[in-house]
């Protein structure tokens, strides 16, 4: 998968796309992040990239004219999504990763200042993604974030030992409570049920605690959740064992 990202501060992504499975990825070829610097497009001495806002007011803009000509270099298929990051887009959640991750090419604007020219967002834009309700100074942290919860999902990204398939929301369920060694810790033991090698006991353990974690901390995601028949019934034991606490 290829990810094309217009920045105005590509040297940003060096140490999140140099470390653990980003780098990995890349080693093997399973994903090239091609980092374009909006100001190699513009034409004045000074490489400026932003103005004032006509009708005033507080703060600069981007520019349009270097982003059309950055998108117009690009060697991309014209049906892959234009992504511009903003806080006023739909919220990215594992779905939209999900969803993203189908994708062989994806092309990501990150924005600055009060944002890019209007003209921008209307002709070249196919996708809005905010990364939640709040304002960062600019697009390469909310960029990063979906590539790294994008990339973690294309095929052989992550080893056997780290499925994408049991984390949070997956499955749209939260995970469930995870242990190592040591067994005992100053009196604190692992469950023992974990201890029993008993894999089909296991799991149901494990399905229950996900679906308690999720009861406790989200129930807005259980009303989404696809629950089989045994969910419903662990769910309704959750329930009576919290009626008898
Ligand atoms: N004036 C803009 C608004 O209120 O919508 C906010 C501009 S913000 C200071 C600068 C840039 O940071 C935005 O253009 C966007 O690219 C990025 N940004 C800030 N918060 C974001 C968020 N929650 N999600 C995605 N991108 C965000």
């Amino acid at each position: 998968m290829k990810f094309n990202v217009l920045t105005l501060f590509p040297e940003m992504f060096e140490s999140i796309l140099g470390t653990s499975m980003l780098a990995k990825a890349k080693e093997q070829e399973l994903l090239s992040v091609d980092l374009i610097d909006i100001r190699d497009y513009t034409q004045n001495k000074h490489r400026q990239v932003d103005d004032y806002p006509y009708g005033g007011g507080a703060g600069m803009l981007l520019k349009p004219e270097p982003i059309f000509r950055a998108v117009d270099d690009l060697d991309y298929s014209k049906q892959t999504p234009i992504i511009f990051l903003t806080p006023q887009g739909e919220t990215f959640n594992q779905a939209k990763a999900k969803e993203l991750a189908n994708y062989e090419e994806l092309t990501l604007l990150c924005g600055h200042y009060e944002g890019v020219d209007q003209r921008v967002r209307e002709e070249l834009i196919t996708d809005e993604i905010s990364i939640g309700d709040y304002v960062l100074t600019g697009g390469e942290l909310p960029a990063m974030v979906l590539i790294d919860a994008v990339a973690r999902l294309i095929p052989g990204v992550l080893g056997s030992q780290e499925s994408a398939v049991e984390d949070s929301f997956y499955q749209g369920l939260l995970d469930y409570p995870h242990y190592t060694r040591p067994r005992d810790y100053k009196g604190l033991e692992v469950p023992q049920v974990l201890l029993s090698g008993d894999h089909g006991r296991i799991e149901q353990w494990r399905r229950k605690k996900a679906l308690e974690n999720t009861l406790h901390k989200r129930p807005d995601l259980l009303k989404q959740a696809d629950l089989s028949e045994q969910d419903q019934k662990l769910l309704a034991e959750i329930k009576q064992e919290l009626e008898e606490e």
